[in-house]
């Protein structure tokens, strides 16, 4: 499927009709195991569903298409992903570099449980080239990259980072998010491995918690995918395939978030209650042009710095109606959320913390008109 373009690679890769009935999509193998012919005489390699499951290896073909990958595994979360790739990789004793505004998640799981194991992490200002090779050291084996950042929507140029890491013999991971391979595809850029919570733009409706690793060669998938099998962290078959389902329409959904997103961010530039926007298709984004060279659009996400401080951020998230106040991104409803209380709580008082005046909005695919006038509506409620 390599040479087909992403929309359809989306749609066909992994996807194949059953062979027995020629159902246009292949069916949900809801099973905890499979009928051996003979003792280990296993049909298509298929054992338990732990080690395999054939609708979440059609989704393992899909997402590893999708970024151009060798391989993909599914988990059952963005943060069992990020678990089994970690354990697969690290061991006590080596050494993580962070950028300073990663997902609050995954700054407690480097934080709360790889601490314990031995792991060490620095966190830097990834866009800065000096800070980064300062922050490197021998034990160093992984420089993991957000790009766009949460929520504050820095960039990373992605080919300058994965220069110096590898001159340092490390390796970068991308948390590709926030992005979705519809917009950028880090291994292409010269990362090592992707990471994704599918939850958000690849399943995009807001119904599945789900995660994957993404190889962009053979080196690591063996112990990975050894962890994920002797722990288990799997997804399940139907949340498999509603992940598969959702990402068929992902390259068109992506497309529109990235429309309503921009016409917000040009809006909320002109109103005074904002004092800044974080969107990396305005001009004056420190990262746009960055942005604009490897990614092929800008996004659905972006964040606004209220004028009037963290009073008004909060009643603002507060007072709108399409835009619905709940944590999670990516799907086809618009969402408003305030960062320092919810998604980045896990982060307040650390070198991470969430400027106090700042709302999150994750812009769906709702009328551009509709949305303005919610939010506009909002702003007069304060
Ligand atoms: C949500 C999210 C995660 C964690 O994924 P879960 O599916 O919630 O476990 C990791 N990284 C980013 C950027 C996220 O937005």
């Amino acid at each position: 499927m390599s040479e087909h373009a992403f929309a359809t690679r989306a749609i066909h890769a992994g996807q194949a009709p059953d062979p027995t009935t020629g159902s246009i999509i292949p069916p949900i193998y809801q099973a905890s195991t499979h009928v051996q012919d003979g003792i280990g005489g296993f049909r298509d390699g298929y054992e338990y569903n732990r080690a395999g499951n054939p609708t979440r290896s059609s989704l393992e073909t899909q997402l590893a298409a999708l970024e151009g990958g060798s391989a993909a595994l599914s988990f059952a979360s963005g943060l069992s992903a990020e678990d089994a790739l970690l354990r697969g990789i690290l061991k006590p004793g080596d050494h993580v570099v962070l950028g300073n505004d990663v997902y609050g998640g995954t700054y407690r799981l480097f934080a709360r449980v790889f601490a314990s194991w031995g792991v060490e992490t620095t966190t830097v200002e990834m866009s800065d080239a000096d800070q980064l090779r300062a922050a490197i050291r021998p034990e160093t084996r992984i420089v993991w990259v957000e790009t766009p950042s949460n929520p504050l929507l820095k960039i990373v140029d992605i080919a300058a980072v994965a220069e110096i890491v590898h001159a340092a013999g490390a390796i970068v991971v991308v948390d590709n998010t926030f992005a979705s391979p519809a917009l950028q595809q880090p291994l292409s850029l010269g990362a090592d491995l992707v990471v994704h919570s599918t939850t958000k733009y690849l399943g995009g409706h807001s119904d599945v918690l789900g995660g994957a690793v993404v190889f962009g060669d053979d080196r690591f998938i063996e112990q990975v995918k050894f962890q994920q099998f002797a722990v288990g962290a799997v997804s399940a078959p139907f949340d498999a395939w509603l992940t598969t389902r959702g990402i068929k329409t992902l390259a068109v959904r992506v497309r529109q978030h990235s429309e309503n997103a921009q016409a917000i961010a040009e809006w909320a530039a002109g109103r005074p209650e904002f004092a800044t926007v974080y969107y990396p298709g305005l001009a004056s984004h420190p990262g746009h042009d960055i942005a604009a060279a490897q990614m092929s659009g800008f996004g659905g996400m972006l964040s606004l710095g209220l004028s009037a401080g963290a009073g008004a951020a909060r009643a603002f998230a507060e007072s709108t109606e399409l835009f619905q106040l709940a944590e999670s991104l990516g799907g086809v409803e618009s969402l408003i959320g305030y960062p320092p209380d919810m998604t980045h709580a896990s982060v307040r008082g650390t070198a991470l913390a969430v400027p106090e005046n700042v709302v999150r909005l994750s812009v769906g695919i709702e009328g551009v008109d509709d949305l303005i006038a919610d939010l506009e509506q909002g702003l007069a409620r304060l």
